[in-house]
C-alpha cells in the first residue's frame, strides 16, 4: 500500500483550546519504529487533563491519543517484532531510558526519562502514527478495532490498579464508573470479588450499568456501602473521594488512586487512616502489565462497551466524557481497515 504524504489529524495547538482538524505530514518511522495506519483510538480522561491544562508541558502542537489500534504499514530498519499487516496496539508508555534505577528494578512505569504517547509524543487522533516496536502489543483476535481501543489504557491502568487492591480482600469498591471501571469490574468479578460501585450522586443510569456488570451494590459516592471495604480503586479525578473511600474502608483497607490527576484532597482526621489503612497511587504501566492483561482479557472474557465518534468529532467526544455522558468508553473511529 502506498502511503500518502499528508494525513488528517486533530491537533492541539494550545492547552485550553479545542482541537483543530489539520492536514499534516505522515510521520517517518525511525529505525526502532513502526508506521501504523490508525483504525481506532480511545478517548481517555488523561486526554481531557492534557487539553484542560491539568497536565503541564505537553509537546505542542500535539496529536492526542494513547489507546491506538492500527495496522503496521511500514517498518523502521531495526524492527523485528512486528511485520507489515500486523494489527497492534499502542499504549500510554511510549518510551523509557532502560538505564535509570527504576527501569533496572522492574519499575519502568516510574522511569526518570519516559515518553508518553499522546502527551510528549504524538498519538492516535490521526490517520497514521509511529511507535517504538518494543512498547506496542499484539491485539487479541476476538476484539474488533473499536472494542480493543479501551483495553490499551482503561484496561491496562485498571488492571494495574486492580492488582494493587486485590490482595487486601474480597470486598472491592470502585469510585467513578467510567471506561476503566467497566473493564476492571469484569476482571474482579471473574476472580470472585464482591464489587461495590460508586457514582456521582443521582447517576442512577451508571449505577444500573454497574449492577448489570456484576456489582453487588451500586450507589452514590456520598453514601457508605452496606459492608466495610477491603480495598477501593478511585478512577474519578476528585480528591474528596480519598477520605470518602477511607471512611468506607475496613481496618487494613487499601485505597488506590488510578488517575494521573486529581483535585486537591481535603484534610481529614487521622482516625480514618488509622488501623493500617493505606492510600497509594498507580502510575503509568509496565510492558509486563500489558502482556499479562492481554492474556487475561480474552479469558475473562472482558467485553468493552464503546460509544464511537468519527475522528473529526474528537472535541465532541471529549465534551461528552467531561460531562459524564459516556457509558463505557468513547472511541474515535479513524479507518475501517
Ligand atoms: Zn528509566
Ligand atoms: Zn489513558
Amino acid at each position: 500500500m502506498t502511503k500518502p504524504e499528508t494525513m488528517r489529524a486533530m491537533v492541539l495547538e494550545q492547552q485550553g483550546r479545542p482541537l483543530k482538524l489539520q492536514q499534516v505530514p505522515v510521520p517517518e518511522p525511525q529505525p526502532e519504529q513502526v508506521l501504523i495506519r490508525v483504525h481506532t483510538c480511545g478517548v481517555c480522561r488523561t486526554d481531557l487533563h492534557v487539553v484542560d491544562g491539568d497536565l503541564k508541558d505537553p509537546k505542542l502542537p500535539l496529536i492526542l491519543g494513547h489507546e491506538i489500534v492500527g495496522t503496521v504499514v511500514e517498518r523502521g530498519s531495526a524492527v523485528k517484532q512486528f511485520k507489515v499487516g500486523d494489527r497492534i496496539g499502542v499504549p500510554w508508555l511510549g518510551h523509557t531510558d532502560g538505564t535509570c534505577r527504576y527501569c533496572k528494578n522492574g519499575m519502568e512505569n516510574l522511569c526518570d526519562n519516559p515518553k508518553f504517547t499522546g502527551y510528549t509524543l504524538d498519538g492516535g487522533y490521526a490517520e497514521y502514527t509511529v511507535a517504538d516496536q518494543g512498547y506496542c502489543f499484539a491485539i487479541p483476535k476476538p476484539y474488533s478495532n473499536a472494542e480493543a481501543a479501551p483495553l490499551l489504557c482503561a484496561g491496562l491502568i485498571g488492571y494495574r490498579s486492580y492488582r494493587m487492591a486485590a490482595e487486601a480482600g474480597e470486598r472491592l469498591g470502585i469510585y467513578g464508573f467510567g471506561a476503566a471501571a467497566h473493564i476492571t469490574i469484569q476482571v474482579a468479578v471473574h476472580r470472585g470479588k464482591k464489587v461495590y460501585a460508586f457514582t456521582r450522586p443521582g447517576d442512577t443510569e451508571t449505577q444500573e450499568f454497574a449492577r448489570r456488570l456484576g456489582a453487588v451494590w451500586a450507589g452514590s459516592s456520598e453514601e457508605l456501602p452496606p459492608e466495610e471495604l477491603d480495598a477501593s480503586i478511585i478512577f474519578a479525578p476528585v480528591g474528596s473521594l480519598i477520605p470518602a473511600a477511607l471512611r468506607a474502608s475496613a481496618k487494613g483497607g487499601v485505597v488506590v488512586s488510578g488517575g494521573i490527576h486529581m483535585s486537591d484532597i481535603p484534610s481529614f482526621p487521622y482516625d480514618i487512616l488509622w488501623g493500617e489503612r493505606v492510600v497509594r497511587s498507580v502510575a503509568n504501566l509496565t510492558r509486563t502489565d500489558g502482556e499479562e492483561f492481554f492474556q487475561i482479557a480474552p479469558q475473562v472474557p472482558v467485553k468493552t462497551q464503546v460509544q464511537t465518534f468519527p475522528l473529526e468529532q474528537a472535541n465532541e467526544a471529549l465534551d461528552s466524557l467531561r460531562q459524564g455522558k459516556i457509558e463505557g468508553a468513547a472511541v474515535l473511529v479513524v479507518s475501517e481497515e
